[in-house]
């Protein structure tokens, strides 16, 4: 399947709708259980698979409907990890405070994670989908070890199972899967150093387009006021950039409208497909088309035009539903826009 121009996809969470979960929550509550909690989320991803059709995306997500939190979703089917005894641990160097599983022996992933959500996407959508996983790196920095001692070899550990995950996801018809890697803008040097390894043996293998999201994180209190002390030029794309530049991975998210990252550094990504964010997580006020084509031709000044696919700055999960709504049909109608305009 080839692609139009500026082809357009979310990062990937959607809010979960009122009756499937708690709202406006990162760890949110599930509002049922067993069978009827399954039958939920089903329901919920195939409201969101229309939705994003009928704004007109062009690559389709399920939302994380199916997942209470982007990493810990993985970790749940993972064994050596003990969920029962959770510990409060400060994340992304201490920036906040959540309460997280425990890693107690070596792990194993014995079947599958995400195999319901990726069958029905690929049953119920024509378009390309993509499918999610956390990053290695993020997922060791949203847990606590108490057993490798080492956050590279935990890594290494995390990286193969994803990648047990990803090339039975590929298997069952997903075109991109994308490893969300927002620590990576937290650790710099240690994702130069091994963050992007562990980010490629996660994807080895992988005949599909492979993709990584790294961003400034969802539009949480807490990270609003992170963002506020990184001063006027954001510049932590720049240590990263490179590494990535030079490995396998093909498509690279990042934040951009309302960021203070410089534009010029997307130039850092030559040869990769840049994922430009156009619209902003941390806020209710929906973009305008406009909006969103101007920000595309900003983008056009560093990336090719063939290489830009236009995205949200970071997933929705906490956003209210019906802001999400809009936004995603700001997004689809500002890529078409820019088709006319650059076209
Ligand atoms: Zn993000």
């Amino acid at each position: 399947m080839s692609r139009c121009l500026f082809s357009s996809t979310l990062a990937g969470s959607l809010p979960k709708p009122a009756w499937l979960a708690e709202t406006g929550k990162l760890w949110p509550r599930w509002k049922a259980e067993g069978a009827e909690l399954a039958q939920a989320k089903a329901d919920a991803t195939l409201l969101w698979i229309k939705a994003q059709e009928d704004a007109g995306l062009d690559v389709i997500g399920d939302g994380e409907q199916s997942r209470q939190h982007f990493v810990h979703g993985f970790l749940e089917q993972v064994e050596g990890i003990d969920f029962e005894h959770k510990v409060k641990m400060g994340i992304r160097d201490n920036r906040y405070d959540a309460m997280v599983p425990q890693v107690v022996s070596a792990l194993r992933l014995p079947g599958r994670v995400h195999a319901a959500e990726a069958r029905l996407l690929r049953a119920h959508t024509r378009r390309r989908i993509k499918f999610t996983l956390p990053g290695p790196m993020t997922i060791v920095d949203t847990v606590a070890d108490r057993f490798y001692g080492d956050r590279a070899a935990l890594a290494m550990a995390f990286a193969e199972l994803l990648n047990q995950e990803a090339l039975a996801l590929q298997a069952d018809g997903v075109d991109i899967i994308q490893f969300d890697e927002p620590a990576f803008n937290v650790y710099m040097k240690d994702a130069a150093d091994w963050g992007v390894k562990a980010l490629e043996r996660a994807a080895q293998g992988l005949t599909c387009t492979t993709a990584v999201h790294i961003c400034y994180g969802y539009g949480i209190q807490a990270n609003v006021d992170w963002k506020a002390t990184l001063g006027e030029e954001w510049r932590q794309y720049e240590q990263v950039f490179p590494a990535l530049a030079r490995s396998r991975i093909d498509q690279v998210s990042l934040e951009c409208f309302h960021s203070h990252v410089p534009p010029d550094l997307m130039r850092l990504l030559d040869g990769k497909d840049v994922m430009v964010g156009v619209i902003d997580v941390a806020s209710d006020a929906v973009e305008t088309p406009e909006q969103v084509a101007d920000t595309i031709g900003m983008a056009l000044q560093h990336v090719p035009r063939e290489r830009l696919l236009p995205c949200t700055n970071c997933g929705m999960a906490p956003m209210d539903r019906e802001v999400a709504l809009r936004k995603l049909q700001a997004l689809a109608d500002g890529a078409a826009l820019a088709r006319k305009r650059y076209g």
